[in-house]
């Protein structure tokens, strides 16, 4: 531990995935999940020495055994000759959200293999922490591609875990939708606890993740979900997220946390109605780091996600994220380098960042059991249907 308290690691001990190869991953020219927030994120990590001495880890394509732990051959095979057959309705390829693209298979096997190899690394015991921020497609369901997403890279990371020494792993969504997928694969399988924040479904696609949503069978309280208000901010959010998380973390005892770390909560996301900033962002990825010190013995493996805000949300909050992971934090003062500046000028009519912060106070009041704030009753829905499948009281604060 520093004098500030942050958990420090050896960024030797880190695996930063990366290779320009995952540009591929390009729905189309025009499509929300454009990968220019990828390269920008990239570029601004690397401008502002993050990335120092990290050598990446290059991902290969998964092979087809490994994504067929989540998703059905046939599917495979569907999307393999969507480029050549056309629009696939019942596999959902080739609609408005997941268009067909050339080397769609091969553009979204090697998402997955990105997600494989830093969960190996983890594994095998060379690192204690991963990230790959081009994976965190968390909606692909087993037959079906959904919400931008063509394979489950996280839900194949964590089957592929489950089968490499792992039987108690957290899963932890901050997109601003549901992980719907995710949730699904797993859903009768007490082995893995998937925990998902996200805008309420009733007010947001794909329309799941109320808190009655807990799992089935055996596995009923493996299914979390934390439903927030449009207009939720940085201070309740962060409120919500530790009135729930810390203690099912210490009841569940996980091994190691995969979080899917989409930031479509931004204010500013075109596509959803969170007001997180970047320095909520920011805090939320302290807040995971903290928690992996405290509940998986520092294991942590780390993945993009949404994220609709290519140049003034997504490049700023991930490289917190790669930041946070490597225990360099960016002080949120920080100005933006002038080559990103010049790199990014002239490819989007919106003002580009100066800073690495948008002055956004991150400070929240813990809740203490009682109904005060606008986040209150719904995260008190979410600790009345699951706190006591965990043995724990709900309405005690201090669990
Ligand atoms: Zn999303």
């Amino acid at each position: 531990m520093t004098s500030s308290g942050a958990p420090t690691v050896d960024p030797a001990r880190v695996a930063v995935v990366w290779d320009e190869s995952l540009l591929g991953y390009k729905l189309s020219e025009d499509h929300p999940l454009h990968p220019v927030r990828l390269d920008l994120t990239m570029r601004l990590a690397t401008s502002l020495g993050v990335l120092d001495g990290i050598e990446p880890l290059v991902p290969s394509p998964a092979p087809d055994a490994e994504v067929e732990r989540i998703h059905v051959a046939s599917y495979l095979d569907a999307v393999r000759r969507a480029p050549s057959h056309g629009d696939d309705p019942r596999h959902q390829l080739g609609t408005t959200d997941n268009p067909i693209f050339e080397g769609m298979h091969e553009a979204s096997a090697l998402v997955c293999g990105g997600s494989i190899a830093a969960a190996r690394e983890i594994a095998e015991g060379r690192a204690d922490r991963a990230v790959n921020i081009a994976g965190g497609l968390h909606h692909a369901m087993s037959d079906h591609a959904w919400g931008f997403c063509v394979y489950n890279d996280c839900a194949v990371a964590i089957s592929w875990l489950l089968d490499h020494g792992y039987e108690r792993i957290c899963y932890i969504d901050t997109d601003v939708h549901h992980g719907d997928g995710v949730q699904a694969a797993f859903y009768d399988d007490d082995r893995v606890l998937t925990i998902s924040m996200h805008q309420h479904p009733r007010t947001l696609w794909p329309g799941t993740g109320f808190a009655s949503e807990l799992g089935s069978g055996r596995a009923s309280g493996s299914a979390v979900n934390l439903a927030l208000p449009p207009g939720t901010r940085d201070a309740g959010w962060l409120r919500a997220f530790h009135a729930v998380v810390p203690g099912l973390l210490r009841a569940f005892r996980p091994q190691i946390l995969v979080t899917q770390c989409g930031v479509d909560t931004h204010h500013e996301d075109p596509l959803a109605e969170l007001s997180l900033t970047v320095d909520g962002h920011r805090a939320i990825y302290r807040s995971l780091r903290s928690l992996a010190a405290e509940h998986s013995d520092g294991k942590w493996l780390a993945l993009g996600g949404g994220g609709y805000g290519l140049f003034r949300a997504v490049p700023r909050s991930w490289t917190h994220l790669l930041a946070t992971v490597l225990d360099r934090d960016v002080e949120p003062q920080r100005t933006i380098p002038a080559d990103w500046t010049s790199y990014a000028t002239g490819k989007t009519r919106r003002p580009l960042p100066t800073s690495m912060t948008e002055d956004a106070p991150t400070d929240f009041e813990p809740w203490g059991g009682f109904t005060e704030v606008e986040v209150d009753p719904f995260l008190l829905e979410t600790r009345r249907a699951v706190f006591p499948l965990h043995g724990l009281d709900p309405a005690d604060s201090r669990d």
